[in-house]
């Protein structure tokens, strides 16, 4: 007997502030993307579906949008959120050589 079905996946990708079409608030949106994958005895073995979508967290209403368009926002989040490793002095990545440097050519 094989046994086999689907499990949807629900991952959070980012937090953006958008306007919202259904309630007309410039609120903060959850961007989602749910993936379904295809399981073999309960085992996810390859994702079925990707789907994305916004969220807005003030009323609640969820849209659905196309993966350039959130890969777009996820972006954009990414670039206006302050970078994890400001001040982190005394931990450089690239050693000092200078040989390593990535801007460097
Ligand atoms: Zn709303």
């Amino acid at each position: 007997m094989i046994i086999f079905g689907s499990r949807s996946y629900l991952y959070r990708l980012a937090m953006i502030t958008l306007l919202c079409g259904n309630c007309g608030n410039p609120a903060a949106h959850t961007l989602r993307k749910r993936v379904v994958k295809f399981t073999l005895f309960f085992v996810p073995l390859f994702p079925l579906s990707t789907k994305y979508s916004t969220q807005c967290t003030f009323c609640g209403a969820e849209h659905a949008l196309p993966a350039e368009q959130a890969e777009q926002l996820r972006a954009q989040s990414l670039a206006a959120q302050p970078q994890p490793q400001q001040g982190g002095r005394g931990r450089q990545p690239y050693g000092q050589g200078g040989d390593q440097h990535p801007y460097r050519n």
